[in-house]
């Protein structure tokens, strides 16, 4: 399925929308073919056919280790990582997917910044290029505090599909909370992206 829609106006359908909220804000040409796709069961094997993949970055220092990785290549001259996390207690929402958190504090006379960066759980499960877009998401934080246009344009640098990525995270969200035979009680996933936080 297409990210963009085609040119036509938006026909969003309020219904369509409210059953589809990670969805939300995608034109409602496109929700319907979501829906349909939900409808006659078919969306667990269009996602399974585009990204039939696992990756192995299971652990939180594997993905220290694959977050860094990315940074050298990309955000070299970022501040260092200090931390970053898989958290099972972090809950999605529709715009925030991971959490990045800058502190910062004066220690000896000198302003030391912390990076930490947390990923929901359940990228641990997630195809790799979901997990890369999130991470990348993350990373372009700690240049880009908006989500604005120089930060989706860094993002797309980091990984040229990531929009499509992000369009299809969100029907893999969907997908998980629509099969109840796969859902866990985690999977009532609510929404929360903690901004960049200063501390004394
Ligand atoms: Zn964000």
């Amino acid at each position: 399925m297409a990210r963009k829609s085609p040119a036509v106006p938006l026909t969003a359908d309020p219904a369509v929308g409210a059953r589809l909220p990670y969805l939300a804000g995608y034109p409602g040409t496109l929700l319907h073919q979501v829906q349909t796709l939900i409808d006659t069961g078919r969306l667990g094997g269009h996602l399974h056919q585009r990204y039939p993949t696992h990756h192995v970055v299971q652990t939180d220092r594997a993905l220290y280790d694959y977050t860094q990785e990315l940074k050298d290549r990309f955000l070299r001259s970022s501040p260092p990582l200090s931390k970053v996390t898989y958290d099972a207690k972090l809950h999605i929402i529709r715009n925030a997917l991971g959490t990045h958190t800058a502190i910062s504090r004066i220690q000896g006379g000198k302003l030391k910044a912390k990076r930490e960066i947390r990923v929901a759980q359940v990228f641990r499960q997630a195809p790799p290029e979901f997990l890369k877009m999130i991470v990348v998401h993350e990373l372009a934080h700690l240049r880009e505090k908006a989500h604005d246009k120089a930060f989706y344009a860094l993002c797309t640098h980091m990984e040229p599909e990531y929009h499509q990525y992000e369009f299809d995270l969100r029907l893999w969200l969907t997908w998980r909370e629509s099969d109840t035979a796969s859902s866990g009680p985690d999977s009532a996933l609510v929404s929360r992206e903690t901004a960049s936080r200063e501390e004394p």
